[in-house]
């Protein structure tokens, strides 16, 4: 019994703080964990800075409208999904990620949650699980699914090397090269290939 995890950031819709620092005009949004690896402090450091521009869910969420999904992403996940089970895993906030997935046809979305005051402020944040994406990919195979799984980063890398079968995604030549083990596709259809040809075992 299989079921697909993906990733979602840079796999089925761009950067959601890069794009959001650009749609938004507020450059600085787009340091990412590259720059600031504490993930805890660039979250309240990011939230500050919406804070500043006065900037509560409501409003986010209309720039996050206008982001859309990768060219292809939406059929991919929507032919994917006619013979797999699903999951998007993710280290967003389901409130950030609400109206990418409304594009994306409301796929199964496993992330964290914000803390958002009535008023609408974003008060804080509250993430799921430590090393979300391999515990999950985990927890899934403990109760009898074998997983595929694929990503672009880092982050990825646990659950791919934990899954039956696993495949960079649109990832940076640095990762290939240093994880040269690993299938590295750039296009829906070599992924979806390599997915049905996994599933065949
Ligand atoms: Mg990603």
């Amino acid at each position: 019994m299989y079921i697909t995890c993906l990733d979602m950031e840079g796999v089925l819709v761009p950067e959601i703080w890069i794009a959001f620092a650009e749609a938004s005009g507020i450059p600085e949004l787009k340091k990412t964990t590259r720059d600031e690896p504490d993930y805890d402090k660039l979250m309240r450091w990011r939230l500050g800075i919406l804070k500043e521009h006065g900037l509560g869910l409501r409003e986010i969420q209309e720039v996050i409208a206008k982001i859309d999904p990768l060219p292809g992403a939406k059929e991919f996940l929507d032919e994917l999904r006619s013979f797999s089970q699903v999951i998007i895993i993710s280290d967003t906030f389901t409130q950030f990620a609400q109206p990418l997935m409304k594009k994306l046809g409301w796929p199964t979305l496993f992330c964290n949650t914000l803390e958002v005051a009535p008023d609408g402020e974003i008060t804080g944040f509250k993430m799921r699980i430590e090393q979300s994406k391999l515990s999950t990919v985990k927890a899934l195979q403990s109760i009898g699914f074998e997983t595929i799984a694929s990503g672009d980063s880092y982050n990825d890398l646990g659950m791919i090397r934990a899954s039956k079968a696993g495949f960079l995604f649109k990832s940076t030549d640095k990762i290939k090269a240093d994880n040269p083990d690993l299938p590295a596709y750039e296009t829906f259809d070599e992924l979806m290939a390599a997915i049905r040809e996994a599933m065949k075992d």
